[in-house]
Order: C-alpha cells, then structure tokens, then sequence
C-alpha cells in the first residue's frame, strides 16, 4: 500500500514512539519528528526496551529488532520531515495551538496526495481539518496506550472526511494488525466518552466517602472483571488528563453530567496528577 511507506510520526512522547515503533515493525519508513533531540533519543531508548521486551515474548526475533530499528529516523526539522510522507500521524501535545501549527505546516509542505491523521484524545477532528486546504484527507488515528500492546485503533472521520481517505487509514491500521473502529467526531469519541465519566464516577465515589479507593477498585475488578481499577487507571492517564478530558466533554456536549469532580481539580490544581508525580489517588514514591 503507497500510503503505507514514508510515515511521518510528530511528537515522539508516550503515544508518538509507540506509533513509529508498530509502524517500523510492519515494515514503514519512518520519520519521528520532536522539538529536541534528546527527546528524540529517549524516545529510541523506550522503543529499543519495548522490542526488547517482544524479543523476550517471543512476538520478534533479533533481526526483527533490528530491521524495525532501522526503519526509523528522527529530526527536528518538521517541514523537511513531511516532504516526502505519504502518512503524517499527529501525536504532539493535547493542546490546539500546538496542533494547529503542526497542521499547518504539514498542510503547506507534504504532498498533496498525503493523509494527515491525528492520535488526539479529545480535540475535534472537524476543527483540526479545518486548519488545512485539505479537509477531506485529514482522520483520526487514534490509538491506545500502550501502542505496541493494545489492538484498537478508532479511526474518527471529520466531518469533511472522505470515503477514500477513512478507507485508507482502515486498511493501514489493519496493516498494522490493529482492530479499526469507524467512529464519527463528537466530543470524546466512543472509548473516553464511555471511559471518563466512569473514572469521574469513581472519585465522586471517594470524594463522598463512599469508600476508599483501594475499595472501589476491588470492587470493580472483582465485580466487573476489569482488568485495572478506575482510580489506578486515572494515575496511569494522568489525572491533568482526566481533567482535561472531562472539560472537553462538558463543554462539548453542555450536559452536567460531565461535570468533572470538584476533587479531581482539587488534585490537579495541587500538582498531584498520578504516577508520572508519584501522587495520585495512590502513593507511587517508593516505587
Ligand atoms: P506526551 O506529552 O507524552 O508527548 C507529546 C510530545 O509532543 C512531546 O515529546 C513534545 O515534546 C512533543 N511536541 C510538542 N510540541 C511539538 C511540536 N511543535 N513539534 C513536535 N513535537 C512536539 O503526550 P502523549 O501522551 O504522547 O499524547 C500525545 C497525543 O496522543 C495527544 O493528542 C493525546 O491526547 C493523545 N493520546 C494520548 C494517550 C495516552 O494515554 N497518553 C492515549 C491516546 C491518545
């Protein structure tokens, strides 16, 4: 698949070097694009402990690793980056100012047969299309963390989104062996519009003193058979994250039922925001 060659990946964080390293593995080109090189170096760091981690398991072997490896280049220099994709997947900052040059810039200097796909959580696909002269070529991509592990890819058609070009991010996701789901661009998608207002849910449930939180998470990966407990999964996302998510869903669909709970701004508000701090609902200090 032509579209499947040259891939341009910006933003080399958690979600980004998982991104080059499933499309590397399946055999891409790939151009990892970050505002500073040791970002960029980290970024190699944590994809050469993943594939070690898949050499381990048995999923590649030695040669594998390496190939993958070499598929991958990095730059700072975003518009050289994108001259030559014929995929730039988007995964920077949640933030649509950052977004908005990125989009730009591509728009201006990659090819115009080229797709633009973005892995944002919350910010409207329809908006973020509409930054370019080419709306009908820009989707969602939107993968789950840990990349390399989880199978769903929601794939967000914008409103101005063509046929063509959902089918083409189908096909690479499958390419990829990734599960597509086709999803239209409302507040939250499907996964965090179902998700946040459960783990939102849960810390009412602590703010009320309902029960501790250590409690709720037994209760609901005992009772429900999940795999985490909401609040052990809202420190692993980051709680600023939860937060920012549920004010995109509130403001986008203007329902109080998303109101996010007054304790978790209280937290986020205290610089506690889950792991990535070593505070959150629980205490990852000595960790
Ligand atoms: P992150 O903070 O780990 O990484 C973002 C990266 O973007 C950083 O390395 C930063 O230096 C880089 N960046 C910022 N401005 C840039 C620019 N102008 N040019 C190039 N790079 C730039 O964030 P993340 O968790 O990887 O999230 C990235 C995107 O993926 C966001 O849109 C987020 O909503 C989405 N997402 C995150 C998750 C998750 O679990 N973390 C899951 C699905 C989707």
């Amino acid at each position: 698949m032509a579209q499947n060659k040259n891939i341009t990946v910006v933003g080399a964080g958690t979600m980004g070097n998982g991104i080059a390293h499933v499309f590397a593995q399946f055999g891409s080109t790939v151009t990892l694009c970050d505002v500073r090189q040791d970002f960029l170096d980290k970024a190699l760091q944590t994809i050469t402990k993943n594939l070690d981690r898949q050499v381990k398991k048995e999923i590649i072997n030695d040669s594998q690793k390496k190939q993958t490896l070499d598929n991958i280049k990095t730059t700072t220099d975003l518009a050289a980056a994108v001259t030559d994709a014929s995929l730039i997947v988007e995964a920077v900052t949640e933030n649509i100012e950052i977004k908005k040059e990125i989009f730009t810039t591509a728009d201006e200097k990659a090819p115009a047969d080229a797709i633009i796909a973005t892995n944002t959580s919350s910010i409207s696909i329809t908006e973020l299309a509409a930054f370019t002269g080419r709306p009908e070529k820009v989707v969602g991509m939107h993968f789950m963390n840990p990349v390399p592990v989880m199978k769903l890819v929601e794939v967000i058609r914008g409103l101005a989104t063509s046929d063509e070009s959902y089918k083409t991010v189908k096909e690479i996701a499958e390419s990829l062996q990734k599960v597509p789901v086709e999803v239209n661009d409302y507040p939250g998608f499907v996964s965090n519009r179902v998700l946040l207002p459960m783990l939102n849910e849960a810390m009412y449930c602590v703010m009320e003193g309902v029960a501790e939180p250590e409690a709720i998470d037994t209760v609901m990966k005992l009772g429900m058979n999940h795999p985490m407990g909401p609040l052990t999964l809202a420190d692993f996302i980051g709680l600023d994250v939860c937060l920012s998510i549920m004010e995109v869903l509130h403001n986008g669909l203007g329902d109080d039922k998303y109101r996010p709970c007054p304790l978790l701004k209280k937290m986020v508000a205290a610089g506690h925001l889950g792991r990535k701090t070593g505070k959150g609902f629980y205490d990852y200090s000595k960790q």
